[in-house]
């Protein structure tokens, strides 16, 4: 078993860096980075095994979008069912238009926080 991936960007062996240069004299190439297997660990679930940078992950995204949604589509909508709470607090805020600088002005103040629900 290999222990390297070629990049999988359709466009990777045409970007000019020295890093994809090979071959001698006037047989000169650009060749797709060759990926060391785990360079990364478990990062992104391995997405860096296969892509050796984002600009290749997303060329080849663009270029296989429809196969990609086509192993798992989505017809319709997910649901999580949460729980919408309103709460109410004491902020501030300042006046900037006082004599004597800025003026501390406490208010009331609404914020909505969302809460999982448990289902067990
Ligand atoms: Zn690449």
């Amino acid at each position: 078993m290999s222990n390297y991936n070629w990049c999988h960007g359709p466009n990777c062996h045409t970007t000019e860096t020295q890093s994809r240069v090979r071959g001698s004299g006037d047989n000169k190439v650009l060749r797709t980075i060759k990926i060391k297997l785990n360079r990364y660990g478990n990062y992104q679930n391995g997405i860096w095994n296969h892509f050796c940078n984002n600009r290749c992950l997303f060329d080849y995204i663009q270029t296989h979008i429809q196969s990609i949604v086509a192993i798992a589509p989505r017809s319709k909508a997910l649901e999580t069912p949460v729980k919408v709470v309103k709460e109410k607090y004491e902020s501030s805020r300042y006046n900037w238009n006082g004599e004597g600088g800025p003026q501390r002005v406490p208010y009331q103040a609404t914020r909505t926080i969302i809460k999982s629900v448990d289902n067990s």
